[in-house]
């Protein structure tokens, strides 16, 4: 995929007008998407768990099989503004998609300010200090929940 982005592109291009690679780039890679979450059902309130999809390196916090996920992970989700306005409430505050639909700007320490793509691990945002795969785990997702991050 080209990588050409426009200068500063979060600042003046509407999330719906920007190009596939602009909108790759605005992931800051923090794997927190990734986890699996449970939700109340009488409150519907999101409660995160440190389990990581099959797919998820929990090193790096990248799919380790980006471009067939939808096929190996049928519910992995293809983040789209639609999924924005609709069902934001997963995404963790920090989620760079979630920031700019709430007309917030990036973070100080995101990946297209800092030109590092490990400033989101070395600022300690990511699910890289505690996820887990969840074909490691014993017992249930409950066992191992998390304040949201
Ligand atoms: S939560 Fe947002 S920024 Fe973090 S990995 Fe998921 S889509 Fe990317
Ligand atoms: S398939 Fe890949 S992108 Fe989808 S939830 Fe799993 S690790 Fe994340």
């Amino acid at each position: 995929m080209s990588q050409t982005l426009r200068p500063n592109f979060w600042q003046k291009i509407a999330l719906s007008d920007m190009t596939a690679s602009e909108w790759e780039a605005l992931c800051d890679g923090c794997g927190l998407c990734c986890l699996h979450k449970l939700q109340d059902d009488e409150t519907n309130e999101i409660y995160y768990t440190k389990v990581a999809c099959k797919l998820l390196d929990c090193k790096t916090c990248q799919c380790s099989n980006y471009p067939k996920r939808k096929q190996l992970v049928p519910n992995c989700l293809q983040l789209d503004v639609y999924h924005l306005r609709h069902a934001q409430h997963w995404l963790p505050n920090s989620c760079a998609y979630k920031r700019l639909y709430q007309g917030k700007n990036l973070p100080s320490w995101h990946p297209l300010i800092t030109q590092d793509k490990n400033s989101v691990h070395k600022i300690g945002i990511s699910a890289a200090r505690f996820a887990i795969s969840e074909l490691k785990i014993k017992g249930n997702l409950e066992d191992y929940l998390l304040a949201k991050p």
